[in-house]
């Protein structure tokens, strides 16, 4: 308390003025401040010193740091598109290097390193080990895999100088499932739980909305590792519950910050997953919502009751959407649309299968539940598929699985198959009747065989009994204003509403895909206890893992977004816990000794300045002194509203008249979500 009552005025940002300053009764250093409560690791007080620096030197002066704000006026339109992006921009958080790649400056870098910090925080917690693996991977477990296919033009494919092939990693399922599995022999070394937070890379073809969808990326991502499908869940569920925490501390745990919403599984597989999602009318995603029960899914994989009103529902072919599917990637599929080549290959197939998906004309289908009925990869049909001679096409099928939706009861089944019939033609662009003008009709696109009927040998389509197979579901893609099927099991009413979000993280249950495919395992508890060499060689069973990313370049994209709504285009309003610093004090050397007093305050009596928390005094190292005094105090005003410090202190006039500090909260941390923005006027004595 010595120093309080300084009057010193030289000038701040140079260690040569503290010299002759008294010296802290702890480290003996010169200090405008006493830190004798800090306590150190070792016992022995004068080393320790050397090691950590006392908080008035942890204090982090903008004047030295690389900063480079500038203002809405510099800002190019095509920037200024994006809220988030403009401000992340124009408050030195960020530059683009080209499209979809960026620079983060040292204020960015701070956000980016406070989301790790609570990630790593939550992870340690449920038992997760980090480690790092090579962002060059060779593509040899990536062909054992598949996904060296399966994931196109997605993956950033190099060559090394030998001709050998390598990519830029997007994900580590294969390489984690090699490296587990190399060191994991029994299941006495289960469960491995392995995280790393690093650079992935994706070749996105169109990089938008600024940090969200980007080529390069930071992610944690998470694998896990269990002896057993049960065990495996607990995993799965344990780390449910740890990103909960983490979005939680991220956002502020008021209610609809974040969501997590049941999700497709998509190309990672596995059979159970879900979406963590922020909403945001800039979101690429769908979700519905229950109005009522906790359900959320995305739309993709929502599921609604059927509609009941009769005036809203199909009830002749003229009101059903017909969309017609064959196998993925046949052969005279998309790209041979119409040439030689396609006419050669369709010539010396056998006829194919076909699915029709029936729905209501006002709906949309659902490309998740088609998948799961047919069990198989399916793409749009084309009429290059049925090219019988060059320039002439004509369909012949094996078996043609109808797959109608629910909301489509009313419609007789002939009529719903004259309707694919219909849709069928119409594909070709021919007439398939068997009179000129008659309409087609689904036994039309058999292949004809000779059958002696009333003594002559006549054509007549070639089926069987399970040549058309009807069967009716829920096809229908849900929409907006359904009836929530949890709830309507439950013989309530609810109602889905839709708003658009931000997928921020995504959980997979595995299972055994990638173990299956790499062909590793470990020796189970049976094996092991009858200690035969043969047995355990022969009963390797595989891991169950599950798989667990969570975006960090897109939570600050997200998150920035959010910040950029609240604050509007004077500046962010961070969260608390995600602010670049927690406290920017704006001072010149005149008034040194306020900012001694100020500091003082800041770490030793927790609550003394407004906004501040009263039962923890600040970390050193998140306080900002903006020392920039070639600025005028106004503009780094400005400057502490564009970045979105929480809490800003001025020394400036009040201070040299009243000895008053004023401190200005922006703050979204209130429980409504909405933003507390107040200036007082504190005496610190
Ligand atoms: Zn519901």
């Amino acid at each position: 308390m010595f120093l309080l009552h300084s009057t010193r005025t030289k000038p701040l940002g140079d260690s040569a003025h503290l010299v002759d300053l008294p010296r802290c009764v702890t480290c003996r250093r010169p200090s405008r401040v006493p830190h004798s409560t800090i306590r150190f690791a070792s016992a022995d007080s004068k080393a320790a010193a050397l090691i950590e620096r006392p908080p008035h030197e942890q204090v982090v002066r903008l004047s030295r740091l690389f900063l480079p704000t500038f203002n809405a006026e510099s800002l190019s339109t095509s920037k200024a598109a994006l809220p988030s992006l403009g401000l992340l921009l124009r408050g030195g958080f960020a530059r683009q290097s080209s499209a979809g790649i960026y620079t983060l400056l040292p204020m960015g870098l701070r956000v980016v390193q406070k989301i790790s910090a609570i990630i790593e925080d939550e992870m340690n917690g449920i038992g997760a080990s980090r480690l790092e693996m090579p962002t060059l991977l060779s593509s040899a477990l990536w062909y054992k895999s598949g996904r060296w296919k399966s994931m196109g033009s997605e993956l950033f494919r190099l060559k090394g100088r030998g001709g050998s092939e390598y990519l830029l990693a997007p994900t580590h399922e294969e390489e984690v499932t090699r490296l587990v599995a190399d060191e994991v022999q029994s299941h006495r070394q289960l469960p491995v739980k392995v995280y790393q937070i690093t650079r992935k890379y994706r070749d996105e073809p169109r990089p938008r909305s600024g940090l969200m969808r980007t080529r390069e990326f930071y992610m944690k991502d998470l694998y896990t590792f269990d002896a057993d499908e049960a065990r495996a869940r607990e995993s799965y569920e344990q780390v449910r519950g740890a990103y909960s925490r983490i979005l939680d501390r991220l956002l502020g745990a008021n209610h609809g910050a974040w969501l997590a919403a049941a999700a497709d599984t998509g190309a990672i597989g596995g059979d159970l997953s879900h979406e963590y999602q922020i909403e945001d009318e800039l979101g690429e995603d769908t979700i519905l919502k229950c109005s009522t029960c906790a359900h959320a899914a995305n739309q993709e994989l929502a599921q609604s009751s059927p509609r009941h009103d009769p005036s809203v529902l199909p009830i002749s072919a003229q009101d059903l959407r017909v969309e017609l599917y064959e196998l993925a990637n046949d052969p005279a599929g998309l790209n041979a649309a119409d040439s030689d080549a396609a006419f050669q290959i369709a010539a010396e197939r056998s006829p194919a299968r076909l699915w029709a998906v029936v729905v209501p004309r006002d709906r949309s289908i659902s490309p998740v539940q088609l998948r799961k009925a047919a069990a198989q990869d399916l793409q749009p049909l084309h009429k290059s598929s049925h090219c019988t001679q060059p320039g002439q096409f004509s369909a012949s099928f094996d078996k043609v699985t109808v797959l109608t939706d629910a909301e489509c009861s009313a419609v007789e089944a002939q009529e719903v198959c004259d309707a694919v019939a219909a849709g069928i033609s119409a594909l070709l662009n021919e007439d398939h009747g068997t009179s000129a003008g008659a309409a087609p009709s689904l036994e039309d696109f058999f292949p004809p065989v000779q059958s002696l009927q009333a003594s002559a040998l006549v054509d007549v389509p070639f089926m069987t009994e399970s040549s058309i197979e009807l069967s009716y579901g829920n096809y229908r893609e849900a929409a907006d204003g359904d009836a929530c099927s949890s709830c309507a099991a439950q013989g309530r009413a609810g109602t889905l509403v839709a708003s658009k979000a931000i997928e921020v993280g995504h959980t997979f249950l595995l299972g055994a895909k990638y173990s299956d495919a790499l062909q590793v395992g470990f020796t189970p508890a049976a094996a092991d206890a009858a200690n035969s060499p043969a047995s355990s060689s022969q009963r390797r069973v595989p891991f169950q893992m599950g798989c667990y990313g969570l975006g960090i370049s897109r939570l600050l994209g997200a998150i920035a977004q959010r910040s950029a709504t609240l604050g509007g285009q004077h500046g962010f309003v961070w969260p608390r816990s995600m602010a670049p610093f927690q406290v920017c004090i704006i001072a010149n050397g005149s008034n040194a000794d306020g900012l001694a007093q100020v500091l003082q305050a800041l770490f030793h009596r927790p609550g003394k300045v407004t906004g501040c928390s009263s039962d923890h005094p600040v970390v050193a190292n998140d306080v900002a002194i903006d020392d920039r005094e070639e600025l005028s105090i106004s503009r780094r005003l400005k400057d502490a509203n564009l970045i979105g410090f929480p809490v800003v202190v001025v020394i400036g006039k009040a201070w040299r008249e009243k000895r008053h500090v004023e401190v200005i909260i922006r703050d979204a941390q209130s429980v409504d979500g909405t933003i507390k923005c107040e200036t007082t006027l504190i005496a610190l004595d």
